[in-house]
């Protein structure tokens, strides 16, 4: 049975690095059925929408996504269209590998990291009072009369709601990853000493969770401290737990330390739905180019490939990959040692070669 998946292209650069990962995933010999779908800016000048309904009622259906990543404009226009899918289908899990393939230009090449960020809850759930309305008035005055809280009057307020459940699920989740992937320790990032009934509760929450799974080392790092540590002694992360928005900049910091945004993958997870997608933007300056590497959507193809259980054409794919990038021939230009090198190839020709190594590599089993 071929596995039906809704495949999202995106808009700006993401049909390019699409279409080079659905080759790739082709390539592999498992078979998909593609239910191809619009996402992002160009439906949106079409149809009013950035997120048609016909969209999410195919996710609905296949439970399973790949998605080029989507522009979100600037103070104005459309919601964050991933924010709206996580929301939509409850993908609370963020899980964002960050490993230094051989041959890639980085300061950290021991890093093999893998970053499971809270999805839903902490200052990204969006729950905001500007300085100037009446709300944010009766706010800052319930602060001050009820709590004795000196709010300056010129002050906007953005709230960070972190629960119990919200926690045990997401350090429940980075647990069962690390075992289902032969990882030795989850490390959970917080900043409970100051923010104590929020990052607190989550350490809290982590720590019981920790006992429950006793084949893997826990610990726990203060979120300035983790960035500290990750680039003086990567070696020494395996797995890590954050909130929202720490999980936000230290997936970038991730990213920085492989190689760049171009290697980046991502899944977002919840029960019974996954959406695949890097961790990059849209990229739209390079739009239409054949020029950006597709490295990071391929990787998030891997992790589909190991969520659909096809473990051994994911292993396959992975190397093929590493090959290409270890050979540093046929890659693009940000993985060339200057970005105007002239023997960078593009988006599709990165793809080639991937396909190439794939045929080279015999299928086990
Ligand atoms: P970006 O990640 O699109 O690009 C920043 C820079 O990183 C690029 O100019 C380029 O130099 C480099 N880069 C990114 N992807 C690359 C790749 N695959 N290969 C080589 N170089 C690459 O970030 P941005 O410019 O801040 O955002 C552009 C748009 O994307 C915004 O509208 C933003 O909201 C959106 N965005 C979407 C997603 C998503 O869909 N998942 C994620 C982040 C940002």
């Amino acid at each position: 049975m071929p596995h039906r998946v809704t495949f999202i292209p995106g808009d700006g650069t993401g049909p390019e690095i699409a279409e080079a990962t659905r080759r790739v995933l082709e390539a592999t010999g498992v078979e998909f059925e593609w239910d191809f779908q619009e996402a992002g800016i160009d439906v949106f000048e079409r149809e009013g929408t950035p997120l048609p309904e016909r969209t999410l009622e195919s996710i609905r259906r296949n439970k399973v996504a790949i998605k080029g990543p989507t522009t979100t404009p600037v103070g104005s226009g459309h919601r964050s269209i991933n924010v709206a899918l996580r929301q939509a289908f409850d993908l609370y899990a963020c899980i964002r590998p960050c490993k230094a393939y051989e041959g890639v230009r980085t300061r950290f090449p021991e890093t093999d990291i893998v970053i499971v960020r809270e999805n839903t809850e902490d200052l990204y759930a969006g729950i905001e009072f500007e300085r100037t309305s009446d709300e944010c008035a009766r706010l800052r005055r319930f602060l001050a009369d009820e709590l004795g809280a000196r709010v300056r009057e010129d002050a906007g307020i953005s709230i960070k709601p972190i629960s119990v459940f919200g926690s045990q699920r997401i350090v429940e989740a980075a647990f069962r990853y690390a075992e289902e992937n032969g990882r030795r320790k989850v490390t959970a990032a917080h900043k409970a000493n100051i923010m104590k009934f929020t990052d607190g509760l989550f350490l809290e929450v982590a720590r019981q969770v920790a006992e429950r799974h006793p084949s893997i080392e826990f610990e726990d790092r203060i979120i300035d401290n983790l960035c500290n540590q990750l680039v003086t002694r990567p070696e020494e992360y395996d797995v890590i737990v954050l909130p929202n928005l720490y999980g936000d900049i230290v997936s970038d910091l991730g990213a920085g330390m492989i190689g760049g945004l171009g290697l980046a993958p991502g899944a977002n997870i919840g029960d019974g739905y996954a959406i695949f997608e890097a961790t990059h933007g849209s990229a739209p300056k390079y739009k239409g180019l054949n020029k950006v590497n597709p490295t990071a959507l391929m990787l998030s193809g891997v992790l589909m490939l190991r969520y659909l259980g096809e473990m051994e054409a994911a292993d396959r794919l992975e190397r093929a990959i590493a090959e290409v990038i270890r050979k540093g021939e046929k890659v693009t230009y940000d993985l060339k040692p200057t970005r105007d090198d002239p023997t960078a190839v593009g988006t599709s020709e990165f793809a080639d070669a991937v396909i190439e190594e794939l045929a080279a590599i015999a299928p086990s089993g």
